[in-house]
């Protein structure tokens, strides 16, 4: 039987990309699966669990349409054979995004809303509401929480000092808060532009039976805004798969580990730092930038 830690594989970056003598490692959960996401697969983990145990067999859940949770759950769904709808932001184009031929293909029902709808997450009437499990957007949560906290128990965690990742809602950087070391210290790239009350919003949902519960989110990185790039980024990401052969994409991972680099070139990190980098996956959203942008 395949099990995750076959999966998993933990890249050390070399010197030529940190510059340094800090030590960098790369947790790849882009490996799990080319579509699921790694961190989306641990977020869903426990919301499926409890619409199972409720007996609850469709699952709803809301997200645009490049949405990488809208993706994942359509495919978790498929796999435990439960049906799924997904209700996205925005009028329905006349060709779907990538993400959402595919989630239409793994067996999601899709409904489009506007966007005062979503804003307010309207459920359309004209879905039966009996039987229905909802997944908050992006699976921010305590249960999404729950299942991201597991990421750490798949590996060798006690020789790191920081653990850092990227940050939409913040659901995965509050389950790694929930179980990391007393002395580690988690950090956030938060990819959304004046996001600020994220860390807020973390602080609801992270498992504060947890000691220590020291974070950072980093608002220096978005780039402009979610799923905004330029040049610079989109180099970067280039270089990083030619001397890595690492793929990111470029909403999320691209600009974690851009700003990974440079948090290190500007000694943001003391000496003989440890760092574990949480690659989260989302290696689909990159089919939504024009052909031969990217050379992976
Ligand atoms: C969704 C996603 C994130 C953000 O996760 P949150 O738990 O919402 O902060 C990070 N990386 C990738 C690749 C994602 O798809």
């Amino acid at each position: 039987m395949t099990t995750l830690s076959d999966i998993l594989e933990i890249h050390s970056l070399s010197a030529s990309f940190t510059h340094s003598k800090t030590s960098s490692d790369v947790l790849r959960l882009d490996k799990i699966h080319p579509v699921i996401s790694g961190n989306k697969w641990f977020k869903l983990k426990y919301y499926l669990q409890d619409a199972a145990s409720k007996n609850l067999n469709t699952i709803l859940t809301f997200g645009g349409p490049y949405s990488n949770h809208i993706v994942a759950t359509a495919f978790a769904c498929k796999l435990q054979h439960i049906k799924c709808i997904g209700i996205i932001r925005g009028e329905k184009p006349e060709i779907l995004s990538h993400t959402l031929q595919s989630a239409e293909h793994y067996g999601m029902e899709l409904f489009f809303i506007d966007r005062t709808s979503y804003k307010n997450k309207i459920i359309p009437s004209q879905i039966d509401s009996e039987d229905l499990y909802i997944v908050p957007e992006g699976g921010y949560g305590k249960l999404g929480g729950k299942g991201a906290a597991e990421i750490l128990d798949i590996i060798d965690l006690e020789k790191y000092s920081h653990i850092i990742c990227a940050c939409g809602t913040g659901t995965t950087l509050a389950g790694l808060v929930s179980n990391k070391k007393e002395y580690q210290k988690v950090i956030g790239i938060n990819v959304l532009k004046g996001y600020e009350k994220i860390t807020d919003d973390i602080k609801i949902i992270v498992d504060n039976t947890h000691q220590n519960l020291k974070f950072e989110i980093n608002n220096d990185y978005h780039f402009g805004g979610y799923a905004k790039y330029n040049a610079d980024l989109i180099n970067f990401m280039n270089l990083l798969w030619v001397k890595e052969k690492i793929p990111t994409d470029f909403v999320y991972t691209g600009k974690l580990f851009f700003a990974v680099k440079q948090m290190i070139l500007n000694d943001y990190f003391e000496k003989d730092s440890r760092l574990l980098i949480i690659h989260s996956g989302g290696l689909q959203g990159n089919l939504s930038l024009p052909d031969k942008t990217l050379l992976f």
